[in-house]
């Protein structure tokens, strides 16, 4: 499982970082750092929690 971040919806609500600290880090303008990650099974949760949380639907789960 993996997360792609589509930077160009990215708005920097940074809701995927409140529902999911540990996982989604955001620069200091708000806006998600990652581009692409590997998701290892302790983080499937969060990782899944945060882009439901995206309302720009930029966060996508790829299984
Ligand atoms: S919730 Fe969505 S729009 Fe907001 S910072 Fe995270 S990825 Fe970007």
């Amino acid at each position: 499982m993996k997360v792609v971040v589509d930077i160009e919806k990215c708005t920097g609500h940074a809701r995927c970082n409140v529902a999911a600290p540990a996982f989604y880090e955001l620069d200091s303008d708000g806006y998600n750092v990652i581009r692409e990650r590997d998701v290892t099974s302790g983080d499937e949760s969060a990782a899944r929690e945060g882009a439901l949380a995206c309302p720009e639907r930029a966060i996508t789960i790829i299984e």
